[in-house]
């Protein structure tokens, strides 16, 4: 459930007509209700209130200062997976005891920066990585609190871009192999073994492959307990997916949260979840206006966002579904709708059914908040768009857009060109 509502016709961010916003800060910009993601963090909090979780929101999914600081006011937490990540959401005023840090190549400075902060776990994914963090840890005279990243094996069945729990992908340590890079960590006299975690992908829209992890994983627990390992925390990762325009509906956060209770509701351990899209997905849209619309081989859509300002339709094949801002009595069309950038992957949707806009309209792109506006990039030399917050019938520009003139200042030429 979102707040992106038609009120006679005319699409509204909560009570702020999107118009307005369009008016005011230009085209193309993200805009997020702030009840939509105030409200996930609480369904997905209460879904869970069985195992008394730490959730970890993932940062890398929308990293924006207001949209964290939203967040921790219901008590969420950080899973960030760099040095700036981690300033972020510091700046947010997430404690740091809320912070785990993930992710395969933390460089010895950010894991320096992250002991001195006094995050509350780090997420090793490797043998060399508990030596390098042994050593940085040691050289501070601190001890890391440490859990290590498992890879089950298991086929999250979601696109082959964002999964992450198979053998062949980077992430994690095989956990045939994790006992023996335990000792290992055991052994290892600026490290502090509290955990273990797991992350299989992104975007999953069945429960049958978090149940086949979480098994390996409890299996895994149970076994380095008789060993003598003292696992305190369970880092059962993020990846619970949202409706987007084509896929199936995904299991909602009760039946997900009834089967971590099942699995796990007998074993003492604190309990780490990090969740990212599910949060913010559907807190955000991407407002564009049309250009032109071009006849050809097929009716062009043409746009002013671009894949530079949304990359999930070029990168993972995404489809968002695509509404009017203003409803009106244009008639049907067969259309493609894309954006300016100079390449062919700049096609937001093919062969979609829509009431054929004209230039100036404006469009929204739906679920959008997440790994939209954090992924985007100036491509084309086009400038980051403006993040927009929606707070009942208030809203606030959370970031500008930047300038031609912030552009070309952070360039320097060499004297001797
Ligand atoms: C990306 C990521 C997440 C968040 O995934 P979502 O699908 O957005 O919930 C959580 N944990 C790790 C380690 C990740 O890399």
């Amino acid at each position: 459930m979102d707040h992106f509502t038609y009120k006679n016709d005319a699409l509204h961010a909560e009570d702020v007509a999107i118009a307005d916003i369009a008016a005011a800060v230009g085209t193309p910009f993200y805009v997020y209700s702030h009840a939509t993601l105030t409200r996930h963090a609480q369904v997905f909090t209460e879904s869970l209130k069985s195992v008394k979780p730490l959730i970890c929101f993932a940062v890398k999914a929308n990293s924006n200062i207001a949209v964290l600081k939203t967040l921790a006011a219901q008590g969420l937490g950080a899973d960030v997976v760099s040095e700036g990540e981690l300033r972020r959401a510091l700046a947010a005023g997430i404690v740091p005891s809320k912070v785990v840090f993930s992710g395969v190549g933390k460089t010895r400075s950010e894991m320096k920066f992250a002991l001195e902060a006094g995050i509350h776990q780090f997420n090793v994914e490797s043998d060399r990585e508990l030596i390098a963090l042994n050593e940085v840890a040691g050289s501070l005279g601190k001890k890391a609190p440490i859990a290590l990243r498992v890879n089950p094996d298991v086929d999250a069945k979601t696109h082959a871009k964002i999964s992450t729990g198979k053998k062949e992908n980077k992430f994690g340590i095989d956990i045939d192999d994790a006992p023996r890079i335990y000792a290992i960590a055991q052994s290892l006299p600026h490290l502090d073994v509290q955990g273990v975690s797991v992350h299989i992908g992104s975007q999953l829209t069945e429960l049958a492959p978090f149940r086949a992890a979480y098994a390996r994983v409890r299996t895994l627990v149970e076994s380095l307990r008789a060993s003598g390992i003292n696992i305190r925390t369970i880092d059962l990762g993020g990846g619970l997916g949202v409706p987007y325009a084509t896929d199936d509906a995904p299991p909602p956060p009760a039946e997900y949260g009834a089967l971590v209770a099942e699995m796990f509701g007998d074993f003492g351990a604190e309990f780490i979840f990090e969740p990212g899209r599910l949060i913010c997905g559907n807190a955000g849209i991407l407002v564009t206006e049309v250009l032109y619309v071009k006849q050809a081989s097929h009716t062009y859509v043409i746009v002013d966002a671009g894949m530079n300002d949304l990359m999930r339709p070029a990168l993972y094949d995404a489809v968002h579904g695509i509404v009017p801002v203003r409803i009106g009595k244009a008639p049907s069309a067969v259309v493609n709708v894309v954006g300016p950038v100079c390449e062919s992957t700049d096609v937001f949707l093919k062969n979609i059914d829509m009431p054929l806009p004209h230039e100036g309209d404006l469009l929204a792109f739906r679920t959008a908040g997440a790994y939209g506006a954090s992924l985007s990039n100036t491509y084309n030399s086009r400038l980051l768009i403006p993040e927009v917050m929606v707070k009942g019938a208030e809203f606030s520009v959370i970031r500008p857009r930047l300038s031609y003139a912030d552009m070309l200042a952070l360039e320097v030429t060499p004297e001797w060109i």
